[in-house]
């Protein structure tokens, strides 16, 4: 999608800190974070939010996770380290292109806001 923030960093047309990259995903550091480790991983396909995960994307979604334990290794988090996805309005969505932060390096608490 030529309008959305994250296509435009996976074509590399906006700059970002890339911690991972293969054929399906990308991860990199988020701009305004949230804990001492705080990285997103997204599909390099465009897909709006978790409600339009359709059957076919359910190996993509897996991967995701596959992908975030994966570098949450390598980035130190062996203590332990928090996956979130936020879809649509009120679960606090500001970028429409799906993503999953992955967060740690500090106690998390519960419940988030
Ligand atoms: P959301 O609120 O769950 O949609 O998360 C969007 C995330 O994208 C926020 O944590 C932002 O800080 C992050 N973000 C926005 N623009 C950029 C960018 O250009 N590079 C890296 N992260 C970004």
């Amino acid at each position: 999608m030529s309008d959305c923030l994250f296509c435009k960093i996976i074509n590399g047309e906006i700059p970002s800190t890339l911690i991972y990259e293969d054929e399906k995903v990308i991860a990199f550091k988020d701009i305004s974070p949230q804990s001492p480790v705080h990285f997103l991983v997204i599909p390099k396909e465009h897909i709006e939010s978790a409600d339009f995960i359709d059957k076919n994307k359910v190996p993509l979604i897996g991967h995701i996770f596959y992908v975030a334990s994966k570098i949450a290794k390598e980035q130190g988090l062996e203590c332990g380290y928090r996956v979130v996805n936020n879809c649509g309005n009120h679960g606090g969505q500001t970028v429409n292109h799906i993503h999953f932060h992955v967060l740690g390096g500090r106690q998390m608490m519960w419940p988030p806001g």
